[in-house]
Formats: C-alpha cells, sequence, structure tokens
C-alpha cells in the first residue's frame, strides 16, 4: 500500500515529466473511481486543462490545473499513477487515463479498486484535507509538535502513528520501520514515552521517510514509480515483513505482533516492552 514516501516519490517524477502538459482526452473505464464530481462533468472539466503544479498532502497527490480546479489521487491499496509514452500499451487494470495533447498519457491502474480520483476546486482543498494531521517531512514538524501529540492519548504508540489524523501520510510500512529505528515498541502507550524517546522517534520517522523516498518506495505488492518501475526500499527494511530474519541490528529475530488489527514487526531486543518487566 502506498504510504508518504511512495506518493512523494512519483509526485517528484511527475514535476520533472508533466509540468506544463496539457490534458487531451479522458477515458474512465472504472467510474466508482472518480468520487466528485460526476463522470461526465470530471471529463468535461479536466479536458483541455495545462497542469501547473503536483503537490501531495499526506498519501493523496495533488494535481493542480490550469482552470484552478485539484485533481486529487488516493492510491489507497493497489493504485499506481504511470506515465504511458505515445502508442504504449495500456497496463494491467487501467481504470482511467488522461491523454495528453503530446500524445502520452497518465494512466491510473488500480486491481483493488479501492483507489479514488476526484476534482475539487482550489479554494475547496484546504477544507478536504484539513483532517490529515501534520507532515512529518515539513520543517513545521518538530520534536515539540510529536511531543504534543503523543502527550494526548495513552493509545499504543504504533496505533497512534498509523491514524492519519495524528500525523500524515505513515502507514505500517514506515510506522514499524520509525519504531524500530528509534528503539520504541510498538505496544507503548503514546503518552508514556520520555523525552529522549520523543526526540528518536521525531528523528526516526524523518529518516525512514527519506530514505524510502531515495530508493524510490517500497514494492511490497504494487508500488511503481511514475515510469512503472520498481522502488527498491524494500531491501532496506530492518523489521517490516521480516519475522523471523534477524534483526539487522542484533540478530534477534524480527517478531509479529497485531496492533490495531495491523501485523506489525519488532526486534523485541532492540524494542523492550519495558511496562511488561514492571
Ligand atoms: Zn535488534
Amino acid at each position: 500500500m502506498p504510504e508518504l514516501a511512495e506518493v512523494e516519490y512519483v509526485a517528484r517524477q511527475m514535476r520533472m515529466s508533466v509540468l506544463g502538459a496539457r490534458i487531451a482526452q479522458i477515458t474512465v473505464a472504472w467510474p466508482r473511481t472518480i468520487s466528485v464530481p460526476d463522470v461526465p462533468t470530471f471529463i468535461q472539466l479536466l479536458s483541455g486543462q495545462v497542469i501547473e503544479a503536483i503537490e501531495r498532502r499526506a498519501k493523496v497527490l495533488l494535481i493542480m490545473l490550469s482552470n484552478d480546479l485539484v485533481l486529487t489521487v488516493h492510491r489507497r491499496m493497489s493504485g499506481n499513477v504511470e506515465l504511458l509514452e505515445a502508442g504504449a500499451p495500456p497496463p494491467r487494470y487501467e481504470r482511467v487515463r488522461l491523454n495528453l495533447t503530446d500524445g502520452r498519457a497518465i494512466a491510473y491502474s488500480d486491481p483493488r479498486k479501492f483507489g479514488r480520483m476526484a476534482l475539487y476546486a482550489g479554494v475547496d482543498l484546504p477544507a478536504t484535507l484539513a483532517d490529515f494531521g501534520p507532515e512529518p517531512l515539513d520543517p513545521e514538524f518538530t520534536d515539540e509538535v510529536l511531543m504534543k501529540i503523543l502527550a494526548s492519548t495513552p493509545r499504543a504508540i504504533k496505533a497512534l502513528l498509523l491514524d492519519q489524523h495524528a500525523i500524515a501520510g505513515l502507514g505500517n510500512i514506515y510506522a514499524d520501520e520509525s519504531l524500530h529505528a528509534a528503539g520504541i515498541h510498538p505496544l507503548l502507550p503514546a503518552n508514556s514515552l520520555s523525552s529522549a524517546q520523543i526526540g528518536a522517534l521525531h528523528a526516526a520517522i524523518i529518516k525512514v521517510l527519506q530514505l524510502g523516498i531515495a530508493h524510490g518506495g517500497t514494492t511490497f505488492g504494487r508500488h511503481r514509480g511514475f515510469y512503472g518501475e520498481v522502488g527498491h526500499n524494500l531491501e532496506h527494511l530492518r523489521v517490516y515483513q521480516r519475522t523471523g530474519e534477524p534483526c539487522r541490528t542484533c540478530g534477534t529475530p524480527i517478531v509479529r505482533i497485531v496492533v490495531a488489527q495491523r501485523g506489525t514487526h519488532l526486534c523485541p531486543n532492540c524494542q523492550p516492552n519495558m511496562h511488561s518487566c514492571s
């Protein structure tokens, strides 16, 4: 499932290749991919627009258009946004295609069909994104900001990291990796962490996301870059989906538990559950 790192990587690729491109014609093969407006209006409003900017908020890709509308793409479980060169065959499971006037196309494919695209007026965008917490790669996301978020709740730290209202963009992969890098057990209550642990977690979140982006994202499943390429972060992961394999820090076998109904991977040596010892 694409998280912040995967979406950010594709946003950066799109900035290098489709800024200034004009949308010619749109095909919608799976109408439910379009959440708002209705499909005929969606097609009518997109046709002829120039792609003026590409942004990201949380796990949502934002494509700013010349008519001051914003096309949002939320890939959810299995969606990919890919560039098709002129004459290239469509990807499998193509749901929506934006044909560009230069002959290329932007294809949205999604076998599981949970992903959604929507068109909003630019002025309405802040309201639609208002429920997301702070962006972890934003300079305003400081130790103090994280401390305030954690102090507000006794929920398990892993569950809080997955909560998009608390912090935007983290999913199962980067939450597990952040907690391992910070040496924090996923079940510890958020408001029980020391200031040293919070500082370590803050640094770890930023580090694992930046590494994920630098490696083109984690392809565990279906994520692809904008040019259809596999991301290489999987081989750099230290705990995620490594159950039974030796911890890359200390050699202890990685353990899988369930937190907030999600498979959670940890090293019991590097990430002691201090509360179970008391
Ligand atoms: Zn370890």
